[in-house]
This record gives C-alpha cells, sequence and structure tokens, in this order.
C-alpha cells in the first residue's frame, strides 16, 4: 500500500523530505504557512560542514550530511551541480599563536577523518591571489567543504518531487495536531480544514514547538518566535549581509577572525560573523552597525571589495533544539507524528532526508539517528 505523509513545512528539511519520501514511492503533500524557503532556510549562510560541531556524533552527523550532498551531486538528477558549490573553505590564522591552534584542530580533524591541511602563508596566497595577506600567519584548508545555494536547491527539490507526484499547497497554516496524526490547517482565505494522512512529518523549524504544543506535548527546542509573549529574550538571530556584485576574485569559502565570506547568489558576496554562531535578539539595536562591520572587515581581507556596497541584510532564527543537537523521532508511541528540528540543516538535509524516509517509510532507525531522539530529553 502507499503510504500518504504529509510533511509540514518547506525549508531546506520538508523540500528535502519531499523529494526523498516520492522518489522512494510515498504519496506525499507538502503544506507551508507561507511559501517555499520563508523559514529559517531563506536566512541561512549555507556552509557545508562538520567542522567544530560538538558531541562527535554530531560531528559524524554532519560528515554524512556533507557525503548526501556529494551522493546527490553524483547520483541524482536533482541539478545539484547549480546549487552545490564544493569550492573548499580557508580558514585564517592571523597570528603564529593561532596558526599552532589551528594546526592542533586540524591534526584532530583528520585523526576522525575529515579531510583538512595545513597552509602556509605562502599557499595561502596563491590559493587566493586577491587576498591580502599583509596580517595572515597562514591558514586550513578544508577541500569538501563548501555552500548550497539553499533557495535553488530547495527550487530544485520541490519540482523533482512534484514531477514525482508530491503537491504543494501554501498558505496552510498548521493550528492543530493530535498524536493520531489528526492535523488542521487554516488556509489563506479563514477557512480550516482538517486531514489524517498514515503518517505527519513536523519539519516547520520554529514551528514545531507552537504545533506540538496543540497536541499537548512540549517540544524541546528555544521558544524563539513566541519570545515577545513570553516577555523572555531567547537570543538566537544570526545575521547575514550581501552585497552587489562585484568580482572579487574569491575563490574559496574564507573564515578570517570577525567575518565569514562566500560567494552569493547575486554575484557578490555573502557575509556573517566568524566564527559563526553569535547570537543577537530581534530588537538590539547594535544588530545594524553589524552589516558596516562586516564589510569593512571583509574589504580589509579583499581591496577588491572596496567598490561594493551592501545591498540585502536577512535576520534568520536559528533552530535550536535545547542542547544545540538534532532532534530526529517519532512523537508519541503511535508513530503517526514524526519530528526534525535541527541547526546545521543545510549541510543535514540530503542525509536526513535519506534516514527518516527508511525509518518512516520501512520502519528501520538509520543508526546515525541512534544519539538524536527525543529521549535524551526525558529526564
Ligand atoms: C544566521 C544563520 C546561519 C546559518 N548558517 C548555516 C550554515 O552555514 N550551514 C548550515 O548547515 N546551517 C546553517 N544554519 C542553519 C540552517 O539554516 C537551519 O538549520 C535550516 O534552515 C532549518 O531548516 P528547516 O527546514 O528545519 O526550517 P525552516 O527553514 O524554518 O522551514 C520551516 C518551514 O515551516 C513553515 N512553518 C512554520 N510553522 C508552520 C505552521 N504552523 N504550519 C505550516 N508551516 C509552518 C515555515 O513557513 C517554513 O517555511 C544557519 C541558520 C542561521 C539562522
Amino acid at each position: 500500500m502507499t503510504p500518504n505523509v504529509l510533511v509540514i513545512g518547506a525549508g531546506v528539511i520538508g523540500c528535502s523530505l519531499a523529494f526523498e519520501l516520492t522518489r522512494r514511492g510515498a504519496a506525499v503533500t507538502v503544506v507551508d504557512s507561507a511559501e517555499v524557503m520563508s523559514g529559517t532556510s531563506s536566512a541561512t549562510f549555507g556552509w557545508i560542514n562538520a567542522n567544530k560541531k560538538k558531541p562527535v556524533e554530531y560531528e559524524l552527523l554532519n560528515m554524512l550530511g556533507l557525503e548526501a550532498h556529494e551522493r546527490a551531486r553524483d547520483e541524482r538528477n536533482i541539478g545539484t551541480a547549480d546549487w552545490f558549490h564544493q569550492i573548499g573553505s580557508i580558514e585564517l590564522a592571523a597570528s603564529t599563536d593561532s596558526l599552532a591552534a589551528l594546526e592542533e584542530k586540524v591534526s584532530q580533524l583528520a585523526s576522525r577523518g575529515y579531510k583538512a591541511r595545513i597552509l602556509t602563508r605562502a599557499e595561502v596566497e596563491s590559493a587566493e591571489p586577491s587576498l591580502d595577506v599583509l596580517n595572515v600567519a597562514g591558514g586550513a584548508l578544508y577541500p569538501k567543504e563548501g555552500w548550497i545555494d539553499a533557495l535553488t536547491m530547495c527550487s530544485h527539490l520541490m519540482n523533482a518531487a512534484r514531477a514525482q507526484g508530491a503537491t504543494f499547497k501554501p498558505f496552510r497554516r498548521v493550528i492543530g495536531l493530535t498524536l493520531d496524526g489528526e492535523t488542521t490547517m487554516s488556509t489563506a482565505d479563514g477557512l480550516t480544514e482538517s486531514v489524517k494522512p498514515d503518517v505527519t512529518i513536523l519539519a516547520a523549524g520554529n514551528g514545531n514547538r507552537p504545533i506540538l504544543a496543540s497536541a499537548g506535548i512540549g517540544f524541546p527546542t528555544r521558544p524563539t518566535l513566541d519570545w515577545a509573549s513570553t516577555g523572555h529574550e531567547y537570543p538566537s538571530v544570526g545575521i547575514i549581509t550581501t552585497t552587489s556584485p562585484v568580482d572579487a576574485g574569491i575563490r574559496h569559502m574564507i573564515h578570517s577572525p570577525g567575518v565569514a565570506i562566500r560567494p552569493a547568489r547575486n554575484g557578490g558576496v555573502t557575509l556573517t560573523d566568524a566564527p559563526t554562531g553569535a547570537q543577537w535578539s530581534h530588537d538590539d539595536p547594535r544588530v545594524w552597525g553589524v552589516p558596516t562591520l562586516l564589510l569593512e572587515r571583509a574589504q580589509k581581507l579583499y581591496p577588491s571589495l572596496k567598490s561594493t556596497t551592501t545591498e540585502n541584510v536577512t535576520l534568520g532564527t536559528r533552530v535550536l533544539p535545547d542542547d544545540g543537537v538534532t532532534i530526529a523521532d517519532w512523537v508519541g508511541e503511535e508513530q503517526k507524528v514524526y519530528a526534525i528540528a535541527t541547526h546545521s540543516g543545510v549541510t543535514l538535509a540530503g542525509h536526513l532526508a535519506d534516514a527518516v524516509a527508511s525509518e518512516v517509510l520501512d520502519g528501520t532507525r538509520h543508526e546515525s539517528l541512534g544519539p538524536f531522539g527525543l529521549d535524551r530529553f526525558a529526564s
């Protein structure tokens, strides 16, 4: 029998699931309270990596994520070359002390099978001829890393899923869910409709928490979206800026103290803080000074960026499980409702879609998901 699967949310996780589930023969409907890619996935740096991920099981999960994108490029006809830019990334060290720390990090990563090697200053200069190496002592090259143009990825995946029979319904906000899978949603014209698929998969990012609250479940992710109503601040906002188009001569992703740089889909460059992960509150006025700071830092590294300006600023709200790492598990003993919530979702999307499709359709839990169940929050 062909199972009916409802996927709630059309970000990187939902689009990847739609493709993978239909590829395996499921009848899939995807709903989103807005359009494809209107949540966190629209405000991501898109760095594909397993670099500095803790604990080690999470590092492994991210390595599998990277491999899944490579597999998609090599084996699946979903236009991966258009959105997976595996250009390698270089982490710069500004002093001999930080280069020594980088050497230690590289040797640890390499001992766990991660491709990484130290670059001398001359090697950095040759790899990045437009970079001003005046304040660079050396660097580390991670050749398997790169960036994903998440919007193009989701468009390809959703189109492929539709070609395989999926239906996408935008502007359907899920307002109620029961653990036997009955799902109620409101439509743009104010009507409500209910469905009861064989399986419902929550891929609603920060929307998972309020949806599961309607089923009486306290879902262990940070309550970012309702911080105002609870009177608490949950600073989980990251800042992504993009410049106007520019021929900057940037060949790799660059991670330097204070700024990370990569090519952008508009022909400019995209910047974020580095090391990535600064967490701001939505209403912190200092947020609006960050784009200028990021551009100044990038211009010091790449004088070619002096002819460009900031064209776009996005505040992205991270999807953060309480302990920082992925949740992928059934919710409730009925096994009708499955939930995925994750940071690093761009790196992980392909692997999670693969593993979750196996679990939902065949009942086999991928061993890499072992540590990422809900039982870890039980106590
Ligand atoms: C600043 C920043 C930088 C990042 N950088 C990286 C990076 O370099 N590399 C990396 O791998 N990851 C990165 N991430 C993390 C990554 O972007 C996220 O993990 C990923 O986008 C989460 O995708 P998602 O599909 O789970 O959620 P979302 O993209 O939020 O998608 C959820 C969808 O569900 C919909 N929805 C919500 N509520 C409802 C409802 N009630 N009914 C119906 N639909 C609903 C929303 O409209 C949305 O479209 C970054 C995140 C941020 C914020």
